[in-house]
């Protein structure tokens, strides 16, 4: 490995890299757990895990043990062939969700493709013009042209224009609206239990209820991204479990493989055998590889992981409340199990700057709000050291 400077790092990214990124002047050459080490030796808590990737840590052994293990067997052999882990993987991820069956992608974005090109292929057969998808105003969905135009913010679409036709934007949480612009053209609606990338904000369950019905009524699929959501991030294997609602398709990525590329579109019973050979395909999709460290995932978020992420997100949003009484602006503290967010009164970049100033790693939604993501190994003590660091950052303020 290399073991170079923070300076010559920089250096090189400006001179090689494409600027697509606003990077912290940090870099960091190892993990262990909930701490990630930069390369100039300081320790930081990891509340942001890779944004909700990392979730079972840095350096977990078993994981670390499962690459090791498949990497001396197979990488790669190509989709021609029957792939032993893929099978066993997409079993896991049937019986925790929709018991259906999985397409493996590569990333989010990809795994959000393969829903649209699913959606469109089922509602193009089904009629004529069949193909309306609807999504949120404040949705993220990722960055390939489609997901992007799935991808409700403007930010995300402007300059790219002419994007791909008949997507259209809802507002969140607004039933009449959605109940107006859903009819018999729509192929699928498409939502984020909580939406991350906006700054953690939940749907309620009368509004998916809504979707759900809507969907019933006019034929179309209910998508439902969990790839930030998913994984027990929220307390359950999948946020659309704390609602009494049972999507058409859930989507996966980020952690499913903690921090393996992966990705994953998982069908239940009514649309699992849409497509057919040769609609859809991928290179790396379930390779041996990522599909072999899935597994290790899915076995080691059963040894209680899951099950601790209530509790420990409760204490956390506790202690953040705690802090609101203190701080007046904090204006709100949000989420579910360990996907959390606290509203800021137009101080989130002051109070995010003064976070890692305090070797605590998280995340920023513009001006208005601060995310946490941290892995869902975290223990109480650290959650205990984090609400420290936020009482010293927020001092500063
Ligand atoms: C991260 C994310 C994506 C995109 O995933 P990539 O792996 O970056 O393509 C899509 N949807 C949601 C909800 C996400 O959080």
């Amino acid at each position: 490995m290399q073991n170079l400077s923070f300076e010559k790092i920089k250096e090189l990214n400006d001179q090689y890299i494409q600027n697509t990124y606003g990077r912290l002047p940090l870099a960091f050459s190892h993990g262990k757990g909930a701490y990630i080490y930069s390369t100039d030796g300081r320790e930081f808590l990891d509340f942001l895990a890779g944004i909700s990737v990392t979730n079972l840590g840095h350096a977990h052994p078993e994981i670390t043990r499962s690459i090791r293990e498949q990497a001396e067997k197979l990488l790669h052999c190509s989709n021609i062939y029957h792939i032993e882990n893929q099978s066993v993987l997409a079993e896991l991820i049937a019986q925790k969700s929709l018991g259906g069956k999985s397409f493996f992608a590569n990333s989010g974005a990809e795994a959000n493709e393969a829903a649209i090109k699913l959606a469109r292929y089922y509602g193009n057969h089904l009629k004529a013009g069949k193909n309306k998808i609807i999504s949120l105003h404040n949705s993220f969905h990722g960055r390939t042209i489609a997901s992007l135009t799935m991808t409700g913010q403007p930010k995300y679409r402007q300059g790219y224009e002419p994007l791909p036709g008949n997507f259209v934007y809802v507002h969140e949480n607004d039933e009449s609206e959605l109940e107006a612009e859903a009819d018999e053209s729509t192929c699928a609606i498409v939502l984020e239990i909580i939406q991350g990338e906006s700054g953690v904000h939940p749907m309620t369950e009368s509004f998916v209820k809504k979707a759900r019905e809507l969907c019933d009524k006019h034929d179309a699929l209910l998508i439902i991204d969990e790839i930030q959501t998913g994984m027990g991030r929220t307390g359950k294997w999948f946020a659309y479990q704390h609602y009494d609602v049972t999507p058409d398709i859930i989507t996966l990525a980020k952690a499913l493989a903690n921090g393996i590329p992966i990705g994953a579109m998982h069908a239940g019973d009514k649309v699992k055998d849409v497509l057919v050979p040769k609609s859809h395909g991928s290179t790396f999709g379930g390779n041996p590889f990522a599909t072999a460290v899935a597994i290790t995932v899915f076995q080691e978020m059963e040894k209680g992981v899951v099950d601790a992420v209530e509790a420990k997100g409760e204490q956390f949003r506790k202690g953040l409340k705690d802090l609101q009484q203190k701080f007046s602006f904090i204006t709100e503290v949000r989420g579910k199990g360990l996907m959390v967010g606290l509203g800021m009164d137009q101080v989130a970049q002051k109070a995010y700057q003064a976070c890692i100033s305090e070797q605590l790693l998280l995340g920023a939604i513009g001006e208005e709000a601060l995310r946490f993501l941290p892995p869902l190994i975290i223990e109480s003590r650290e959650i205990e050291l984090a609400l420290e660091k936020l009482a010293k950052a927020f001092a500063t303020i």
